[in-house]
């Protein structure tokens, strides 16, 4: 097999897509030439194979990045960095028709209403990141007569970073923007689902002008290429973003040679409306908060508590909007708004959760069941009258389904919210100023919206209490989980 193939996607349009490993700037087939079978969850068949890295492939990744890390890329200014952080950006922009539809192709999202967004974004956040890259400094700590010291922001070295399929562009970009903006070398290994998207990347990788070696992109299943990555003696740091139990698992693999470790984990996020709020606004907002991406976004707001006063009305009308809103089908129809989910696997997740909520009496509003026909489709399903030891209002279950619940008071609300192992976002509708923030300062949740719903910026910093993860994403504090910070002290006039 050779380390490209022309792929025809359901657009008609052709390409050459890569499905090497990406090492030192060159697609190469894996040590022992296994693959894995990309599938599309929309049509259930295979668009092309990739090749699969293994703890040998992982060793050779790694040790291209260690060797232009101690070599040429030391010589990179901070100027020079940002400037392929914005050529970068600018090839993806070029790119984004094309990208946007392998994406659609290989993840089931559909290409106008959702894989041009994730592109777009992918583009925005290379931008705010090459404008870090030339700001990193560091500071002056101490300049007593006798004294001086000062601090500068050295990057940790190799980072193995671990990412889902939810946003394989998305997740791909918060994991390199900021990473080789604190002037680190990576070796990103790709969801297995969801390679094509990103190595297709790769190649604009070559095309911006980085040094081989600073940016390596392997395929591979996770308890082959992902542990290898974990435990390999040579990696400084680990940022992975995915399920908690395998965050765990990670964070223990970490332990072994004292890794850097960022968690980026799930959540089970709640969305509180209250009486006072904007009602057609809060009905929108949460809509969409829940059923963007077919619900596969880990700060889905998948817990909706409502006001006893306006639950009636809000739980009809969340299904009025929820048929609206979702056009199932063909994901390269520019007006369908809704795909399948990324496999059969988590098709059946999805399905299984379902039948739980059943099961312990929840009442179904809408949905309830698998499309009919070709394809990994689930049915937007909104669950009313649930309780709190529902499995589906306790476990992330990443899929379009929302469990709606009623409260009366505000201290209510605030405590349901918070009773949750996880605490990575949460959101408020109300039109009192005073409410907004006297609940936005109680929740426990490292991303809060108020009259909003998973409104996201590279700007705005991303991470979670308890269960949800380690350290922070995006924002300024995201360039930080990226540094070391050295310490250096001069000695003026101290005589011994
Ligand atoms: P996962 O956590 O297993 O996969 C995420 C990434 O981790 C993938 O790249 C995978 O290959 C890798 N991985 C898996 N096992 C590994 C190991 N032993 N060592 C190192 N890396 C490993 O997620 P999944 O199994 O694809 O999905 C299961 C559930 O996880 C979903 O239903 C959802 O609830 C949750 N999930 C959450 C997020 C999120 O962003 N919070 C993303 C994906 C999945
Ligand atoms: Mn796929």
């Amino acid at each position: 097999m050779t380390t490209s193939s022309t792929v025809k996607l359901p657009n008609g349009v052709e390409y050459i897509q890569p499905t090497g490993l990406f090492i030192n700037n060159e697609f190469v087939q894996s040590t022992k030439g296994e693959t894995i079978k990309v599938i599309n969850p929309a049509t259930e068949e295979e668009i092309v194979q990739v090749y699969a890295a293994d703890a040998t492939d992982v060793d050779l990744a790694v040790k291209a990045a260690r060797k232009v890390f101690t070599t040429v890329w030391k010589n990179y200014s901070v100027d020079d960095i940002s400037r392929l952080l914005y050529k970068l950006a600018d090839l993806v922009e070029r790119d984004a028709e094309l990208l946007s539809a392998i994406e659609a192709a290989d993840s089931g999202k559909p290409r106008a209403q959702n894989a041009l967004g994730d592109v777009q974004s992918t583009v925005h956040l290379f931008r705010y990141f090459a404008g870090w890259a030339d700001k990193r400094s560091g500071t002056v700590c101490e300049n007593d007569p006798e004294k001086f010291a000062y601090v500068v922001h050295e990057p940790h070295g190799v980072c193995g970073q671990i990412i889902p399929w939810n946003y394989p562009l998305g997740m791909a970009s918060w994991k390199i923007g900021p990473a080789i903006a604190a002037g680190n070398v990576i070796v990103l290994k790709l969801a297995e689902n969801t390679p094509l998207s990103v190595l297709y990347v790769a190649k604009l990788i070559v095309e911006a002008g980085f040094p081989p070696g600073v940016i390596n992109i392997i395929n591979g299943y996770g308890s082959v290429a992902g542990s290898a990555l974990c435990t390999h003696p040579d990696v400084d740091k680990i940022a992975f973003t995915g399920s908690t139990v395998t965050g765990s698992l990670v964070m223990k693999m970490c332990a072994e040679t004292l890794k850097n470790l960022t968690l980026e984990c799930g959540g089970k996020s709640p969305l509180l409306v209250f009486e006072d709020c904007d009602f057609q606004e809060a009905v929108k907002w949460a809509h969409n908060g829940i059923m963007s991406n077919m619900g596969q976004n880990c700060s889905a707001t998948s817990r909706i508590y409502v006001q006893e006063s306006i639950y009636d009305k809000f739980v009809e009308a969340l299904k009025e909007q929820t048929i609206k809103e979702s056009k199932v089908g063909d994901v390269f129809d520019d007006t369908v708004t809704h795909g399948p989910q990324v496999s059969a696997v988590q098709q059946q997740r999805v399905l299984s959760y379902i039948e739980k909520g059943k099961e312990e009496g929840a009442r179904v509003v809408l949905g309830g069941h698998a499309v009919s026909g070709k394809g990994f489709y689930v049915e937007p399903t909104i669950f009313a009258d649930v309780e709190d030891n529902m499995t589906i209002v306790r476990e992330e279950i990443f899929g379009p389904v929302v469990c709606v619940g009623k409260f009366k008071t505000e201290e209510e609300a605030i405590a349901r919210a918070n009773d949750t192992t996880y605490g990575l976002a949460a959101g408020v509708f109300s039109g009192s100023i005073a409410r907004s923030l006297r609940v936005a300062r109680a929740f426990r949740a490292g991303t809060v919206w108020v009259n909003s719903a998973n409104l996201e910026s590279p700007k705005v910093p991303f991470g979670g209490f308890g269960m949800s993860g380690i350290g922070t994403e995006l924002g300024e504090y995201g360039l930080d989980i990226y540094s070391v910070k050295k310490a250096i002290t001069v000695n003026i006039g101290i005589k011994l």
